[in-house]
């Protein structure tokens, strides 16, 4: 894309790689502001899919139906970090993409990901990468404890085992394939946050407020989101890294970077993600300009302008979990929906659900926007609509 393209303006179609829960919104977003939208993915059932004006059912790798892509939509976008970057690429031939191919596959990578953090000045956690038997022989044992992390396909602590001793570590590397590796330090962690920021194809950058964010078994659980949540240096900070990542890309499009807070208040970058992303949902609700509406806006060329955060916000991810009440064992066929009714009595309560067909432990099966007056008065909404699903308080 070039400074020089007109915008596409709304009646023009935008497509989008991947059928899922961000896809979805990205539809949405783009539908409200008029444009017809094309999606993506093999999955007949997908939750984008379902809502676009055109779904094309088919693997990521096929030619043929990344030319239909391209034939139907003006420009396109990704929603789903792991779309081969080659297939991009094709797309690329025909039709602004935005992300690109090559920024796409560095946040693929996370050995090519943290070498371009430091390119960029920001410290990542203390790293090496295991390919081989020599390197994992290499390891140092400052190392430990430490978490071993596959470099590529890894989501939702996925593809990560801890690992406190050199014979956890052989042996966690072997369960994961011997595939290539990262071994991390185990950090001491007092907060995890994290910034969306959009960049436009003239260079032009926004970004929302930073987000604090509480994982639980490696998956997000809870974000928040307003003045004084963090610490107002780690925000800063977490600002022009998240910015410096961006520009150094020379990006185009809505990215995302995670950091951990340590216990002496240094800020390191953990990884990003090159689209929307879960921590920024809060922004649908609670922000002048949502990510998926920035989104839209970098793809059509349309102008950023900074978003304004219009109430203090707490995200609670929906995971299927909450379908199963009871314990592990329960069968599938004992899933009962949650009471939406007792979480909509509440105040300021924006439930989003994204349609996916069955509930599965840790999937993410939607999420619920809490916003108010004050700070305090959301959380102890939010707090009260955990009660009511079984969410444990935070
Ligand atoms: P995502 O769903 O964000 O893509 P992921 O599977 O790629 O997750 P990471 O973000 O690398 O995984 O790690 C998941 C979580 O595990 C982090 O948010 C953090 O809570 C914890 N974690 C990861 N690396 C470290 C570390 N080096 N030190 C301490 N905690 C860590
Ligand atoms: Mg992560």
């Amino acid at each position: 894309m070039t400074d020089s393209r007109q915008p596409l303006l709304p009646g023009a179609t935008l497509g989008v790689m991947g059928g899922g829960q961000l896809g979805r919104m990205f539809v949405h977003a783009a539908q409200r502001m008029g444009y017809f939208t094309a999606v993506l993915d093999p999955d007949g059932l997908s939750p984008a899919g379902r809502v676009s004006h055109t779904h094309l059912h088919a693997d990521y790798l096929d030619t043929r139906n990344l030319a239909e892509l391209a034939r139907v939509a003006d420009a396109i976008t990704t929603e789903f970090e792991n779309v081969p970057a080659g297939a991009l690429q094709q797309l690329a031939d025909h039709r602004p993409v935005a992300p690109t191919g090559e920024a796409v596959a560095i946040a693929q990578d996370r050995l090519l990901e943290k070498a371009h953090f430091t390119r960029c000045g920001v410290p990542v956690a203390p790293y090496a990468a295991i390919a081989d038997e020599a390197q994992l022989a290499a390891v140092p044992d400052a190392l430990l404890p430490g978490i071993l992390k596959t470099a590529r396909l890894g989501y939702d602590g996925k593809g990560q085992v801890r690992v406190a001793s050199r014979e956890a570590l052989a042996q966690a590397w072997a369960e994961l394939g011997g595939v290539p590796c990262v071994l991390e330090r185990m950090l001491p962690l007092a907060a995890e946050c994290s910034v969306v920021v959009a960049r436009g194809a003239d260079g032009r950058m926004v970004h929302l407020p930073p987000q604090r964010n509480l994982h639980r078994a490696g998956i997000l659980a809870v974000t928040e989101v307003f003045e004084g949540v963090l610490p107002p240096d780690s925000a800063q900070q977490a600002i022009d890294a998240t910015r410096a990542i961006a520009e150094q890309l020379a990006y185009v499009g809505v990215l995302c970077v995670e950091f951990f807070v340590l216990q002496d208040g240094a800020l390191v970058v953990n990884e990003m993600a090159p689209r929307p992303h879960n921590s920024g949902h809060w922004s649908l609700d609670a922000c002048e300009v949502s990510q998926f509406e920035l989104q839209v806006r970098t793809l059509a060329g349309l102008p950023l302008v900074q978003p304004r955060q219009h109430s203090p916000a707490v995200m609670l991810n929906l995971l299927g979990d909450l379908w199963f009440p009871g314990d592990a064992g329960e069968a599938a066929d004992a899933a009962r929906e949650p009471d939406w009714a007792a979480v909509l009595a509440l105040p300021g309560m924006h439930l989003h659900l994204y349609g996916k067909a069955e509930a599965r432990r840790g999937r993410k099966m939607g999420h619920l926007t809490v916003t108010g007056a004050t700070p305090a008065a959301v959380r102890a909404a939010a707090l009260q609509a955990c009660a009511a699903l079984g969410i444990a308080p935070f």
